[in-house]
């Protein structure tokens, strides 16, 4: 089910980090900020067994958008996503001062150049991509994007967030430390973003996202987090936000996303091995089945017992490696809300990381073990909102942007 937020005055989101005089905000609202506002309206209510009735829905992370046509849906971008390095965005973005040469998607091209090259392959030239409109370098796109239904057509856009004034504010650090006022300096989000049409300048900041669970229990969390304030400073009027139940249709299932993926690299395949000087002594297509796991929040994976970036899946009792990915490191820290203390500070893979496994056989309890996966998470800290993933990111398909 999604969600939508709308924060009715500036948010900081993130996390007061000791040794800084910045306050500043992170661009989107981790699912442990709203699970944390809903365990705090339960105490307020003098509710026992809070842990185990915010545990019953899984929380994802929320992407700011805004609204303009109806929305199919909100996410970040992968790091396979390149744009052109001398003029970014999309090539048929609303706002007729946003666009750009477009933003392509290179996971599945580079993946059939190197699963050619794996069956023997050779290429007169290396893998190497340019700006369709201007031949420059391309550069990842990264950021959040949202795809519109425009009466028959659709079309994707990207928002640019705003600031609101800067603000100097004492707070003690440790919130339930009596440490002297520090002075800070805090830059929140403006609740308003500019406006995708030509006409107004700004429009609402909104965030779209996923949860799963019960409709009772979905009602419950809507109701805290409409009571609560969320984010850093809430108790100084910073982050009141209004939550409701979005109308989001046709987001494709796994089975479609998995289905599509496999079109796309088997497109990509006989494209590049047209390029092979010897094209005739190659296989038709991939064997087995393709698929990503591409994360909607940093991920926390161990290698062998030590902290890793590259996360291993069990399906039906088989051990799966990775056979291509694209990661950067990250930090995943945290705040724990029963001891008002900073939580240790892991390695994580940064969000919109992608990785590609290859599956052998009966495709059906691989669909289910994905739809497992989707729901619950990757790697460990999921219940804080780490390792949410997405199976087979829509975006692949954009090898070229429509
Ligand atoms: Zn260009």
């Amino acid at each position: 089910m999604w969600l939508k937020i709308k924060p009715e005055v500036p948010l900081i989101l993130g996390d007061v980090r000791a040794g800084s005089q910045f306050l500043s905000s992170i661009h989107y609202i981790p699912g442990r900020v709203l699970r944390g506002a809903w365990a705090e309206w339960l105490q307020a209510q003098d509710q026992q067994n809070i842990l185990p009735t915010v545990e019953r829905v899984r929380i994802g992370n929320f992407f700011p958008t805004t609204e303009w046509r109806p929305i199919r849906y909100t996410f970040p971008l992968p790091l396979s996503a390149l744009t052109c390095k001398r003029k970014s965005g999309f090539l048929r973005e609303p706002h007729k001062e946003n666009p750009g040469h477009g933003v392509v998607d290179t996971l599945l091209p580079q993946l059939a150049y190197s699963l050619l090259e794996e069956a023997g392959a050779r290429f007169s030239v290396p893998f190497a991509l340019t700006c369709i409109e201007c031949g420059d370098r391309m550069e990842p796109a990264g950021g959040f994007y949202t795809l519109y239904r425009d009466g028959s057509t659709e079309r994707y856009a990207q928002i640019q967030l705003r600031y609101h004034a800067q603000t100097k504010v004492g707070l003690s650090r440790h919130r339930r430390a009596a440490v002297e006022q520090m002075l800070y300096t805090a830059s929140a989000l403006s609740p308003r973003v500019k406006s995708l049409q030509e006409e107004d300048e700004t429009t609402a900041l909104i965030f779209m996202g996923r949860v799963h669970g019960e409709r009772e229990d979905v009602e419950a969390l809507i109701d805290a987090v409409n009571h609560v304030a969320i984010g850093a400073l809430h108790t100084r009027g910073y982050g009141r936000v209004r939550a409701e139940e979005a109308d989001v249709e046709g987001f494709p299932g796994i089975k479609e996303r998995v289905t599509r993926f496999k079109e796309t690299l088997a497109h990509c395949w006989q494209d590049l091995k047209r390029l092979a000087v010897n094209a005739e002594d190659l296989p038709e297509g991939p064997e087995g089945i393709y698929f990503s796991v591409d994360l909607l929040s940093p991920g926390v994976f161990r290698q062998g017992g030590v902290p890793g970036l590259v996360p291993t899946l069990h399906i039906n009792g088989q051990a799966l490696e990775p056979v291509f990915w694209m990661t950067r490191p990250d930090l995943a820290s945290g705040w724990s809300a029963g001891w008002g203390l900073p939580k240790p500070t892991n390695l994580a893979a940064r969000m919109g990381s992608t990785y590609v496994y290859r599956w052998e056989g009966d495709p059906k309890p691989l669909i289910t073990a994905l739809e497992h996966l989707e729901r619950r998470g990757i790697g460990e800290r999921c219940d804080e909102g780490f390792g949410e993933c997405l199976i087979c990111h829509p975006f692949h398909q954009e090898v070229e942007e429509k």
